[in-house]
């Protein structure tokens, strides 16, 4: 059942991706009941999940078959008659369709909904299944830890912690999902993922969109709640994670929490010093002139909200004392990019030095998108001179060999539910940890009101204080355009 299925998400992510799952004959016995508020026939409602497929993959083999398989109920998330008609309704297709019972509830509506809705499903009866029953969850997860235990209680009366898929659709990515085989599948890089030879980690995920017309979440949330606290932290979390004993979703996740615990706790007077926030002005940005964030609809023209968030993460465990983890995130800048760099130390000696150059440090750059790869930066002899170094890259890019094959991460995501395989979803502790880091955070910036904002052109990589956050470090942002070339080729 997808509670919001005339929704953005479900039209654009949601129904494209279980078409393509049906495609590979990855569906068996299945059926979907939309849900959402828009009265709708259910022919009508077939017919949009048609457009949606055929708009987003241009592809229609099939399609009949697959939207006979779609229903649809106008519902009243409130109103426990509604509920009522929804469980009459996934009783008679349980049976036309052999389900044994089995459902997944996905709620892709606006999270104010997500708790009394998993206590309707409880006290209608909808969970009283013969098979399993899982719950996605979509994001945000609460505002602050205090609203996300609230949630999470309401959630927890109605399905267990095994039966809660929290999505965080950064786990659906290949390239984030390959950080754990690159660590943990490689005898070059294991031995040296540690403090000893790595230098700093940067985690960059910019976008050149503005807030569009999102004006009215975005000045709730920011780029600290809705980026940082769980796709930055996650990406923190698979990099500096210990290897699990065993790659089972319990053990996965419980060396994920253990990163968490070990976060350095920055909070009141040290948050400026360890964390930048940004908010966009007007600018050029891919040759179009764009308003200031203020200027945005749904905005307030004196707006505290960050649109972008640069920090500095410590790591306090064994592995990782003493190596800074660099974060920064934030829309209307340079290049649409998500890359992690994973910068090694210096040589001890370095024999090649000349005068005006000195030699590149070693660079792992994991390419997250939009292209998808890896870039080992080496450095190797200058063909034909003397023993002069330059750099050289050793290039794999993931579409280059998968072509369009590189699934949708919805499309993973909701596969591995199917499965009842909870790895790339987030568990509650995780959850909880990342916003008692994030609200350390949020708790100062909303005290004090940025005088500088505006403080970053549009079109550019965020304010120059981000900036100076690595130098005093003795750092600098790699620059995410220069280090995409050899894998865009
Ligand atoms: P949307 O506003 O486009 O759709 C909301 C859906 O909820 C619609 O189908 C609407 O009919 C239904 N709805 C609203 N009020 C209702 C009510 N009272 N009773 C019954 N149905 C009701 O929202 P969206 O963009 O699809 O986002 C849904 C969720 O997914 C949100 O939590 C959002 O944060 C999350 N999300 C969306 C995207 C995206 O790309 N759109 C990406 C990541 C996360």
């Amino acid at each position: 059942m997808i509670f919001g299925a005339t929704g953005d998400l479900a039209v654009r992510k949601l129904f494209p991706s279980l078409y393509r799952l049906f495609q590979k004959g990855k569906l068996d016995k299945f059926a979907v009941i939309g849900v959402a508020r828009r009265p709708l026939t259910t022919e009508e409602f077939q017919n949009s999940v048609k457009d949606s497929v055929i708009t987003a993959l241009g592809k229609k083999e099939k399609i009949d078959e697959f939207i006979s398989h779609f229903y649809y109920q106008s519902h009243d998330v409130a109103d426990s008659s509604s509920y009522q008609n929804l469980k009459n309704l996934a009783q008679q297709i349980d049976d036309k369709y052999e389900l044994e019972g089995n459902r997944i509830f996905y709620l892709a509506m606006a999270p104010e909904f997500f708790g009394p809705i998993a206590l309707h499903l409880k006290s209608d009866g909808l969970t009283d299944v013969t098979g399993y029953k899982r719950l996605v969850i979509e994001k945000p997860f609460g505002h602050d830890l205090e609203s996300a235990k609230v949630l999470n209680n309401q959630i927890r009366k109605a399905f267990s912690e095994s039966e809660v898929y929290r999505i965080d659709h950064y786990l659906g990515k290949e390239m984030v999902r390959n950080i754990e085989v690159i660590r943990f599948a490689n005898a070059i890089f294991e031995p040296l993922w540690n403090n000893r030879y790595i230098s700093n980690i940067q985690i960059t995920s910019s976008e050149t969109l503005g807030v569009e017309e999102r004006g009215r979440y975005y000045e709730t949330s920011g780029a600290l709640r809705d980026m940082v606290q769980n796709h930055m932290m996650q990406m923190v979390a698979l990099l500096a994670m210990e290897p699990p004993i065993k790659l089972t979703t319990d053990e996965i996740r419980s060396e994920k929490v253990r990163v968490f615990r070990s976060l350095r706790m920055i909070k009141g007077d040290k948050i400026n010093k360890y964390f930048v926030r940004g908010q966009y002005g007007a600018g050029l940005v891919e040759d179009q002139q764009v308003p200031e964030y203020r200027a945005e609809p749904m905005v307030d023209n004196e707006s505290n909200t960050e649109t972008f968030v640069a920090g500095k993460i410590m790591i306090d465990n064994f592995r990782w004392a003493g190596v800074p983890f660099y974060i920064r995130t934030g829309k209307r800048m340079t290049t649409k990019s998500t890359k992690i760099v994973v910068q090694f130390k210096d040589i001890p000696m370095n024999l090649y030095y000349q005068p005006e150059k000195l030699l590149n440090p070693n660079l792992l750059v994991i390419h997250i998108q939009p292209e998808e790869g890896i870039t080992l930066h080496l450095n190797a002899k200058k063909a034909g001179g003397h023993l002069n170094a330059q750099e050289v890259k050793l290039s794999f890019a993931n579409t280059g060999i998968h072509a369009m094959n590189t699934p949708e991460g919805y499309e993973k995501l909701l596969y591995d539910c199917m499965r009842g395989d909870a790895t790339n979803f987030t568990h509650w502790d995780e959850v909880a940890y990342s916003w008692a880091f994030v609200d350390n955070i949020s708790e100062v910036w909303e005290k004090t009101k940025a005088e500088d904002y505006p403080n970053y052109e549009s079109g550019t990589m965020g304010p120059k204080a981000a900036d100076e956050l690595l130098e005093k470090d003795g750092f600098f942002w790699w620059p995410v355009n220069a280090l995409d070339v050899d894998i865009c080729k």
